[in-house]
């Protein structure tokens, strides 16, 4: 399973703050509610890409002894399975979707020059599905803004949220991608419910432990 950490300095303070077990590791188990520290269990390596990285990063994960399953501290500028941040993505999609860009210029936007056109248009493809969702979600932190459309709202949302704030909000709170979940990865039961525009049930939010993460594309 992974859960969100909200970290918010630099890399290279994300990955010093990771070297100590301790720092930030959860007091109880978010998948059994066992109330007991879990076990540290190492780090996972994956591709990440930001404005002015791309590279590596570790991410730490967690062993809950109860249950033997991992939980892994997914940094909060990191989306699960994507390879690119949310700063990224976001400069991208309000380039090209808020602003009427070019696909190339929205690429120059999020400080990517030499990106393939196909991986922005697979990002406007996955917003454009998620975007009602995504109004019916962020309703809950901020009233709608006017827009002829979902996409243009839920944009306009998430400028004025924050984007990693909300992002934080939609996986912590109703374990929600921010582009959405990828159909190979749609759990038991979430597909049809992210599909609608109510926010998770409890009972739902059971069937959403990811383990092990693939490699981010
Ligand atoms: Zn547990």
């Amino acid at each position: 399973m992974q859960i969100l950490h909200p970290f918010s300095g630099s890399l290279q303070q994300y990955e010093e703050a990771m070297a100590d077990p301790d720092r930030y590791r959860p007091d109880h188990c978010p998948q059994c509610d066992a109330q007991h520290p879990l076990s540290a269990h190492g780090f996972y390596r994956r591709t990440f890409v930001e404005v002015g990285f791309d590279g590596v990063i570790r991410v730490r994960r967690y062993l809950c002894r109860c249950r033997q399953r991992t939980v892994s501290l997914l940094p909060q500028f990191a989306l699960p399975y994507l390879r690119f941040g949310v700063a990224v993505i976001a400069r991208f999609l309000i380039a090209r979707l808020l602003q009427g860009r070019t696909l190339v210029a929205a690429a120059l936007a999020a400080a990517q020059p030499r990106m393939p056109y196909q991986r922005g248009q697979f990002w406007v493809r996955r917003f454009r599905r998620q975007a009602e969702a995504l109004c019916a979600a962020l309703v809950a932190l901020a009233a709608p803004p006017p827009a002829l459309h979902f996409v243009g709202r839920a944009l306009l949302l998430l400028q004025s949220l924050d984007w990693i704030a909300a992002h934080r909000f939609l996986f912590s709170q109703l374990r929600m991608h921010l582009l959405g979940w990828p159909a190979f990865l749609a759990p038991h039961g979430l597909r049809a419910t992210l599909s609608s525009t109510g926010p998770l049930k409890k009972s739902q939010t059971h069937n959403t432990c990811l383990v092990p993460p693939p490699r981010p594309t």
